[in-house]
């Protein structure tokens, strides 16, 4: 159909794959894809799901609890809200173990299920196959009517038709950038910055524009490259599937010898009749009748497009189907390798830790360290007192009054200066004056703890050292 390669004669045994990209033609030009509009089971559920992810991304800016947003990424403040919560610089460890631990999780789940992510919920394949290779379909028609439209002269149909299809482009671009703002700024800034007056917002318009024109390159001319030359999951594949990973597969075992479907005549060869609707839908441009390769973002449609064909002429389904190689040579599959025992154990015991440390995450953080160059005082009425420098973090969405209150020594706590009311993911710094009578003093260094109480609560508890003439009564 459009890809010289794509025509050629089945592969051998022993024959040696082919060692070029399907995208670029022999003079290392550009090869345009023009995939035929799949259907089918798969493509229907891919556009249900597609459907709901849409909304997701959609609505999920705007989405609010307790007046605070459902979920934001903001790089620029390194501000994070997930699910409610709030997380800053000050998780930047939590943050660190998260992300091994999703490295873990891609690696397991690719492992196991191979580009099943890719084809079903990547935002990049959502995009590209539902939202603008459809606007290709229903405005220029399917992939023959779309070539012959490129290869033709220019005059007002073809003008009005790729114009359209621009324009629409160009407005969809400028939604997924207002979206991709939203998740970073929040749905209420969203809405301020395009509802003020734009002098007031020249740095978020100009990153929307930014954004637009990103992604309307990216939607427009640059399509399945960006999974193909640049994404780096994509890169991965030759060593994150193995011989049991679950992947979009060809049954050569009942496929091969693949021949042409010819009438009243007895068939000898296998069930492929070489029709290639499985090539002619790839948005990729690949016969994935040469085996599991790179540029296969598990989309299905060449699964679909073979099912119809195997009705059609009476043969059982799934000759392209979920499987393995393993699966496909010989009818076998293993999940349990040892790899993904691997994989799993290494997971549980970091997904273990992180539940762990995000159980333990106090909204407060406070330290308390002697000031430095300081050591103990005598004061008039017989006591010693120490000076601590206090800080106090607020992880919350609110300001927070903290107290600080000396535990079981019979002493005093002053705090120095104005009372501990850090404002919202901020840190307050202070200082404190512990004082004890020298009876309660245990050698040089005496053990003191501090309750700190957030809100009227208390929650936690703080274990410092009291300096003293030592043991002097
Ligand atoms: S769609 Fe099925 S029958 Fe047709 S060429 Fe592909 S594998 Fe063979
Ligand atoms: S080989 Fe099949 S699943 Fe892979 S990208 Fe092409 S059409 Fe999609």
């Amino acid at each position: 159909m459009r890809n010289e390669h794509n025509e050629a004669e089945p592969l051998q045994a022993g024959e040696t794959f082919r060692d070029e990209v399907g995208i670029v033609t022999g003079e290392g030009k550009r090869q345009w894809i023009y995939p035929k509009q799949p259907q089918g089971f798969y493509t229907r559920m891919r556009t249900i799901l597609s459907g709901v992810l849409l909304l997701v991304l959609v609505a999920t800016p705007f989405l609010t609890i307790n007046g605070h947003p459902l979920m934001l990424f903001n790089i620029l403040e390194r501000k994070f809200i997930l699910f409610g919560v709030i997380f800053g610089p000050h998780d930047f460890p939590l943050l660190g173990l998260a992300l091994i631990a999703l490295a873990v999780f891609i690696i397991l789940f690719t492992a196991v299920f191979g580009r099943l992510f890719c084809g079903w919920v990547c935002p990049q394949t959502v995009f590209m196959e539902m939202v603008f290779r459809r606007i290709d379909y229903w405005i220029e028609g399917d992939y023959r009517a779309q070539r012959r439209l490129n290869e033709a002269p220019w005059n007002a149909r073809k003008t009005l038709r790729k114009g359209m299809k621009y324009a629409l482009y160009g407005v969809i671009s400028f939604v997924i950038a207002n979206i991709l703002l939203g998740w970073i700024i929040g749905g209420e800034a969203l809405l301020r910055l395009v509802t003020d007056d734009p002098s007031k917002h020249l740095g978020g318009l100009t990153a929307m524009l930014a954004f637009t024109g990103g992604f309307y390159w990216i939607f427009s001319w640059f399509r399945e490259q960006a999974c193909i030359l640049v994404c780096p999951y994509g890169r991965l594949q030759g060593v994150l599937l193995d011989p049991q990973s679950i992947v979009i597969a060809y049954d050569y075992q009942r496929g091969e010898p693949r021949g042409k479907l010819r009438r009243n005549q007895q068939r000898t060869e296998g069930d492929c009749i070489d029709c290639h609707l499985c090539v002619d839908v790839c948005p990729t441009g690949i016969d994935i009748r040469n085996g599991t390769q790179l540029e296969c973002v598990n989309c299905t449609a060449c699964m679909d497009a073979c099912d119809e064909v195997m009705e059609k002429i009476d043969r059982p389904r799934k000759l392209i189907r979920y499987d393995s190689a393993s699966g496909i040579a010989s009818g076998q599959r293993r999940l349990w390798t040892p790899r993904v025992i691997g994989y799993s154990a290494v997971l549980s015991l970091l997904v273990t830790l992180l539940v762990l440390l995000l159980a333990h995450r106090s909204d407060i953080d406070v330290t308390i360290l002697r000031t430095p160059g300081m050591f103990y005082q005598e004061q008039p009425d017989g006591r010693v007192s120490n000076i601590y420098d206090v800080s106090v973090l607020n992880k919350t969405f609110k300001r927070v009054p903290v107290e600080l209150r000396l535990l079981g020594t019979h002493g005093e706590l002053r705090v120095i200066g104005d009372p501990f009311a850090p404002p919202p993911q901020e840190l307050a710094h202070g200082k404190i004056m512990i004082l004890l009578p020298r009876a309660r003093l245990v050698g040089l260094s005496t053990p003191v703890e501090i309750e700190v109480s957030a809100g009227g609560s208390p929650v936690k508890v703080v274990e410092t050292t009291f300096l003293g003439p030592g043991g002097v009564q």
